[in-house]
């Protein structure tokens, strides 16, 4: 079939299997070309990957598998592709990441299910012991909007909503590349509470317990979970919000883990970028498009596996331990956050007006790299071309054989 995006309320709903596969070697490659500065660290030789599939979570185990050679053990949660209809974008990436690894020789396991159920956990502590194996980096990068929790069942669902009043902001329809003022009504006391739930440290912490039971984590292990600060005309939506009480806990969870002893837990703070579900936030498409922008202009733009290219080698793998802000956590905002980028950016986002989006907005810039997240737009993909959902298209590594990917 010939598959082109479907997008429906600017959620995408399918992927492009030979885009997905080629994206994922593009980052690949990009690690593959820096190899030599990681051989000079000492690097994790044994990671377990947490929402391994995607977005900062899938350039993390790439890093981690492609620059240092560690054994990389991924969870996420995908819809398999039918004959008749694709499958998520994971889906695919993972298939693509598999292949390579076992290409290259790098041993890996990729897990398809539900992170925050127990029964994950065993499957992921069951493995470690068959492959005799200890992790010395757990990477937690889950994004979900719902969690059933393991013990009760309840089900609790994630909003990104402002506290205590109602957020009023300017943003852009990636698609249309209309300008509209956003309301968003405030969260209820249940909202916020559901929200912690589903993206506070509560299932990071039952991870690290569950594997420190079970022997599975090495004396020097080290955590890391994902969060966003932002600026601070975002905060009344984000920091300020219910995501942000969520990331409060996330950091706290942090804090915990680390004076228990058992582990070094950090939360490092990573740079805005287009995700899937980037383009559903309020304010985001347009502060995210003038601060591409801006970078570009600046030569200061950086993707994904930019990102955690420098979380792992001037972070947490450099010899040293790692830097962190006043409230303990990892910084690779830094150059987002800059007084310079950020002032030019707030005067763009004050005067942006239909007549100059495009000259102060990149806003072409965040629609690309929303359909590339889904692999659509991708250079060199034939996309009038017939192709089956089912093929996975991965190329160099597709002749090799496979660890098992477990189904969960
Ligand atoms: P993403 O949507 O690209 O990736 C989320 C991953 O979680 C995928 O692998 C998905 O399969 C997996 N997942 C979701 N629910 C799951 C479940 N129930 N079981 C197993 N796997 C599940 O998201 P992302 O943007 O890479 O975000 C990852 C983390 O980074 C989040 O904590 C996010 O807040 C943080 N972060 C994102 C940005 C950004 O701009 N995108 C910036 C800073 C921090």
């Amino acid at each position: 079939m010939i598959i082109k995006p479907m997008v429906r309320n600017n959620i995408c709903i399918n992927a492009h299997p030979e885009g997905c596969a080629l994206e994922t070697r593009r980052q690949i490659e990009s690690i593959l070309l820096r190899r030599a500065a990681y051989d000079r660290l000492a690097g994790p030789k044994t990671v377990l990957v947490v929402g391994c599939s995607t977005g900062y979570g899938l350039a993390s185990r790439i890093v981690a598998a492609f620059g240092f050679g560690a054994t990389t053990l991924g969870v996420s949660f995908e819809r398999s592709p039918s004959e008749s209809s694709a499958g998520t974008p994971g889906w695919y990436n993972n298939r693509t990441f598999d292949d390579e690894a076992a290409a290259a020789a790098l041993r890996g396991r990729s897990f398809d299910g539900d992170a925050f159920s127990s029964g994950m956990k065993d499957q992921v502590i069951a493995a470690a012991r068959e492959m005799g194996l200890r992790f010395d980096l757990v990477v937690y990068s889950l994004a979900s909007p719902v969690r059933t929790d393991p013990v009760t069942g309840a089900v609790y669902r994630s909003v990104i909503k402002p506290i205590g009043g109602v957020y009023r902001g300017k943003t852009v329809d990636p698609f249309s590349k209309a300008l509209s003022l956003a309301e968003v009504q405030p969260a209820t006391a249940e909202e916020i509470a559901q929200t912690v739930k589903v993206m506070g440290g509560e299932d990071w912490e039952l991870w690290i317990d569950a594997l420190r039971e079970a022997d599975a984590l090495s004396p020097s292990a080290v955590t890391v979970a994902y969060s966003y600060v932002g600026p601070e005309l975002s905060w009344p939506i984000y920091r300020d919000g219910t995501i942000g009480r969520a990331k409060a806990h996330l950091e706290e969870t942090a804090r915990r883990l680390s004076s228990s002893g058992a582990i070094r837990a950090y939360v490092s703070i990573n740079k805005a970028l287009v995700t899937r579900a980037s383009a559903v936030i309020p304010v985001i498409p347009l502060y995210v498009s003038v601060l591409y922008k801006v970078m570009k202009e600046r030569g200061i733009h950086e993707d994904c596996i930019d990102q955690m290219d420098r979380l792992f080698r001037d972070r947490l793998y450099s010899g040293a331990k790692p830097a962190v802000d006043s409230e303990g956590r990892i910084r690779i905002d830094e150059l987002e956050m800059g007084a310079a980028v950020q002032a030019e950016v707030g005067a763009r986002i004050a005067r942006v007006d239909d007549s100059d989006l495009s000259k102060l907005a990149d806003v072409e810039g965040f629609r690309l790299d929303f359909l590339r997240a889904h692999g659509f737009a991708v250079d060199g993909v034939d996309y009038e071309a017939d192709i089956s959902p089912l093929s996975s298209h991965s190329g160099a590594g597709a002749a090799a054989p496979r660890d098992a990917s477990v189904k969960g």
